[in-house]
């Protein structure tokens, strides 16, 4: 029997994270559904293993250094792999702020969830991928971070996807000797509790380009920005 792909998820206890999971799960990945809010991961991952998928929770506060620290020694321990990271938590902070009256401390809290985070993880666990040489890292960003339709509002969110951008960029040069893809996702307005009510497409639809970049065969793109499974404008 070949061993299954091993795919970790931040973010993973609701939102697309959650669909996330439950649609790597469907296609054959065992998934480590992670979240920062321990009932809240658990549940999640019960909901997930009831449908007869392979999910298993652990903690993980990706603004927490020590935390990662422990979530890397702890996969490494258990698995000595990881093939698949998504990148999905994130935080869109309250109000929605304009450029000229953004608070420092918001952009501090938002670059530190939506960036650092994800910079750290991805520092942790890359050379684990390049000693296996296969990865696949999906950071999920947004079109309120794409240079070419900036605009006003949501000012620290929109900074720390661009930052994203240039993140996913920088560390798909640094592998592009390997069998490692790292791109960003635009997964649309999806209705979840970030995207509200209004939002006009469903998580389900939201995961669909996270998961498919998630086993595209070797020679397929790295630092790239994708919307519904095309590469769009940074
Ligand atoms: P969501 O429903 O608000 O879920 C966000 C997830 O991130 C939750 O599981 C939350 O955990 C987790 N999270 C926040 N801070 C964390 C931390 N420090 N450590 C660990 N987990 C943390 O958001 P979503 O709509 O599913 O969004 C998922 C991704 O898609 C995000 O990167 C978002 O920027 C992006 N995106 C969403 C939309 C949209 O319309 N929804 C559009 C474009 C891009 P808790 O439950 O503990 O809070």
């Amino acid at each position: 029997m070949t061993e299954k792909k091993l795919a970790a998820v931040t973010g993973g206890n609701r939102g697309i994270g959650f669909q996330i999971c439950r649609d790597l799960a469907r296609e054959g990945f065992k998934v480590i559904l992670t979240s920062r809010d321990l009932k809240k991961g658990q549940d999640a991952a019960e909901k997930l293993k009831d449908e007869g998928l392979d999910v298993k929770f652990y903690q993980l506060d990706i603004i927490s250094i020590d935390g990662i620290e422990n979530f890397y020694q702890t996969i490494l321990n258990d698995f000595g792999k990881l093939d698949v990271l998504i990148n999905n938590a994130a935080i869109l902070p309250e109000p929605i702020s304009s450029g000229l009256s953004a608070e420092l401390q918001e952009i501090k809290k938002t670059m530190e969830t939506n960036v650092y985070g994800t910079i750290v993880l991805c520092q942790k666990f890359i050379p684990l991928m390049i000693k296996n040489n296969y990865g696949r890292i999906v950071n999920l960003s947004s079109g309120l971070g794409q240079l070419k339709e900036m605009g006003g509002g949501y000012f620290a969110y929109r900074v720390s996807k661009t930052a994203l951008h240039a993140v996913t960029k920088i560390f798909a040069s640094e592998t592009s000797h390997y069998d490692i893809q790292i791109n960003c996702v635009d997964p649309g307005w999806v209705k979840t509790d970030m995207g509200g009510s209004g939002a006009t497409s469903t998580p389900e639809e939201g995961a669909v380009t996270p998961v498919w970049l998630s086993s595209r065969p070797k020679g397929e793109p790295s630092g790239m920005f994708y919307k519904d499974r095309k590469i769009i404008d940074w």
